[in-house]
């Protein structure tokens, strides 16, 4: 038996996607509007970075612009391996790695300290190989990359590296979804100064880039060469944020009701006697837990869409959960929709992200591992 809950992921939407924030960019007052590094680490979110990477190249062609961003080497020699040809960026540290996929599969990694830069400088030379890498520079994250006020000194020896070749330099922000926050202006600031360093240095064409899916809805000055939008591709506006781009949610998870059963005012259900009914309840039981994303602490708070309508989770155990259904007349194999629209009706993953505190990513990317992920179209 299939078991029947899904992530439908939908690649039209996808690309749809792509596409408004490709002519978002291009009212661009650059000559060129900066291009749009995909970012599918983590699985692309949960949808599936090898169908997400897949779909955004070939859909891309006629603009042979694609590039893509992942977390780590081994994540980008997974795109290779399934066939991938676009350029790839790798983000994270590369100290614990094994290098030899960045050339084997030809990635291009981030620079972020001497220390990496002298690994990378070594294993570059044991193959005879140059190697074009970004730099990344932390202007107040306080993670990874050179620091800001420090590169006039850790700059020069990279550029004079006779191994590595900067082709990018950039930087991340730490408060991009907070309009009140006064870091994202000083990390602004602190590139601005980075990149006139940089030129200062000699570096000639390097591509810069800073803007996460937030910084590019809410700030042009961050745009420079490139953006980095994750969140923003697959549908969702960082919260708080509001923007007036079209763009829509890829992912959706759908379920059907497996058991619908009576409960009297007084009896609990799930673990810990959680859920008290008031008064005689009929509750459904959907085969979603936290096993497959379902995070605790949206019992009672979280609702999921059966016939059109919420109802609301009473009790989330690992493997399945447990609705109200006293309002609405169910029966098993009625469809759920637990992420996603159903009618009139939609739930998204902003408004869970809010129920429980946290961000829309978190809520993506804990898509469980078991659940079947469905592509639509099938294949591209
Ligand atoms: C994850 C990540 C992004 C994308 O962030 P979103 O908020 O999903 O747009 C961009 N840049 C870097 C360096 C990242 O790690």
């Amino acid at each position: 038996m299939v078991r029947p809950t899904h992530a439908f992921v939908d690649l039209e939407r996808l690309i749809s996607n792509y596409h408004v924030i490709r002519r978002h960019l291009s009212s661009s007052r650059a000559v060129t509007p900066p291009r749009i590094i995909s970012v599918i680490k983590a699985n692309a979110y949960g949808h599936g970075a090898v169908e997400i990477a897949r779909a955004l190249e070939a859909r891309d062609g006629s603009f042979g612009q694609s590039i893509l961003a992942c977390a780590d080497i081994e994540e980008g020699v997974q795109l290779r391996q399934a066939g991938i040809r676009a350029p790839v960026l790798v983000f994270g540290a590369l100290s614990v790695s094994d290098l030899e996929g960045l050339f084997q599969y030809d990635l291009t990694p981030t620079v972020s300290s001497p220390a990496a830069a002298l690994r990378l400088r070594l294993a570059a030379r044991s193959r005879g190989r140059r190697l074009r890498v970004h730099v990344k520079v932390d202007t107040g994250m306080n993670r990874f990359g050179f620091r800001h006020d420090n590169i006039q000194q850790t700059l020069p020896e990279i550029i004079r590296d006779e191994q590595l070749l900067i082709d990018g330099v950039y930087t991340h922000f730490a408060t991009a979804d907070n309009m009140n926050h006064p870091l994202f202006d000083h990390q602004y600031a602190r590139f601005e100064i980075v990149r006139s360093v940089v030129r200062k240095l000699g570096l000639k064409d390097t591509f810069f880039h800073a803007a996460n899916s937030a910084a590019l809805l809410r700030d042009q000055r961050t745009w420079y060469d490139a953006v980095r939008p994750g969140l923003l591709l697959y549908g969702v506006v960082p919260p708080p944020l509001k923007s007036l781009l079209p763009v829509k949610p890829v992912l959706s998870l759908r379920s059907r009701v497996v058991a619908v059963k009576g409960m009297r005012a007084g009896e609990s259900t799930g673990y810990g006697a959680s859920f008290v009914a008031s008064r005689p309840m009929r509750v459904a039981v959907i085969p979603a837990g936290y096993a497959d994303g379902l995070d605790l602490r949206l019992a009672g708070k979280a609702s999921v869409l059966v016939r059109e309508q919420r109802s609301l989770i009473l009790a989330v155990s690992m493997d399945s959960a447990v609705i109200d259904v006293s309002r609405v007349e169910v029966s098993p194999g009625d469809p759920v929709v637990l992420v996603g629209e159903q009618g009139r009706e939609k739930i998204d993953a902003r408004e869970l992200a809010s129920l429980i505190g946290t961000v829309p990513h978190e809520i993506l990317c804990r898509t469980g591992i078991r659940i079947a992920r469905v592509y639509e179209p099938a294949s591209f």
